[in-house]
């Protein structure tokens, strides 16, 4: 970057071209809180949110994404960002294998399923997991997670970190859970993740589930676009946070039925396109028979599809 576009970076809402007090407060207010928020918010949106003209809107845009980088970087900048993504062990290698390796930082990773399907008891795994040294498989940090249906058990890590000899009142210990009331709640949350992960040594953050408050708040209520709009804006706020301190997301997702389908699969994961477009990777989970579990990765940048087989027994998850 050159000396003169670093000078015009601004750090806040209120420094950005055209923006008065007023404005700064009608922003705030739908939830427009930082520079970067703005960045990633459509025309459309900030018109609706804020009462703007077309091409205001679209200026503050330009001026957010100028000043939050987003234009382009060369394809060895890329590389270079690349080669610093960690993966994080599954606890089983099948299942790392179909992932390249594990679960990547610098990426959100989307589990759905039905009930029960293991979902709930991956992001405890990986929650300890990530405690582990590189060398065995971790990102040697701590765990930051978002339980949104109140079924965050400290029993299960305790039990998952006995099986891997870790102390388990140290695990516990780094595991911050943050219970998320509404949506409004967990996209605060979010936001706190953020902050918290620049002076902590946090190393994975789990939304468990992504969709639960959204899908039950905004349920015939006719402001889809209103909760779609939101759940853009909570994605880019935890992708952001997954970029820019290199950790993986793992969001997880419940699937609703379709019954009108003929073909394919007759369960979609919830959230429609946005959540799929913001996920790098999407897992799909089955029950299998007994402790068994099905995986399939249903989207990734560089992997090909691919199903394996896991276990859920007492000791977490395994081959
Ligand atoms: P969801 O996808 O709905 O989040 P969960 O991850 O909560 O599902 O999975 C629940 C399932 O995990 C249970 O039905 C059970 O099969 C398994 N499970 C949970 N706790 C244990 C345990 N202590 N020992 C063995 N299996 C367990
Ligand atoms: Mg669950």
């Amino acid at each position: 970057m050159t000396k003169e576009k670093e000078m015009a970076k601004v750090q806040k809402i209120e420094d950005l071209p055209g923006v008065g007090p007023a404005m700064v407060d009608k922003l705030g207010e739908a939830g427009y809180k930082d520079v970067m928020s703005i960045a990633a918010a459509s025309v459309g949106e900030l018109r609706d949110a804020t009462g703007m003209g077309e091409a205001a809107a679209k200026k503050l845009i330009m001026a957010a994404q100028d000043s939050c980088d987003m234009g382009f970087e060369t394809g060895t900048e890329v590389m270079k960002k690349r080669e610093l993504v960690g993966k994080l062990t599954t606890g089983s290698s099948e299942f790392n294998k179909i992932l390249g390796g594990g679960v990547e930082s610098q990426a959100i990773t989307e589990l759905y399923g039905k009930f029960a399907a293991g979902k709930t008891q991956l992001t405890h795994q990986l929650s300890v997991n990530v405690q582990l040294p590189v060398s065995e498989g971790g990102l040697d940090g701590k765990a930051l997670y978002i339980d949104t249906e109140g079924t965050f058990r400290p029993e299960r890590i305790n039990q998952m970190a006995s099986a891997l000899n870790l102390d388990t009142e140290e695990a516990l210990a780094n595991i911050m859970v943050g219970k998320a009331y509404n949506s409004d709640h967990q996209m605060l949350l979010a936001e706190k993740a953020g902050e918290m992960a620049k002076t902590e040594n946090i190393k994975l953050i789990v939304v468990d589930s992504l969709m639960g408050h959204f899908r039950s708040e905004y349920v015939g209520r006719g402001t889809l676009a209103d909760r779609q709009q939101k759940l853009n804006r909570h994605l880019a706020t935890l992708g952001k946070i997954a970029d820019s301190r290199n950790l993986p997301v793992v969001i997880t997702n419940q699937v609703m039925a379709q019954p009108g389908l003929l073909f394919g699969d007759p369960t979609a994961p919830i959230g429609g396109h946005i959540v799929g477009h913001k996920s790098t990777f999407r897992l799909y989970l089955r029950k299998g028979k007994a402790d068994k579990r099905v995986a399939k990765l249903v989207d990734s940048p560089h992997l090909p599809e691919a199903e394996c087989l896991f276990s859920i027994t007492e000791n977490g998850v395994s081959d």
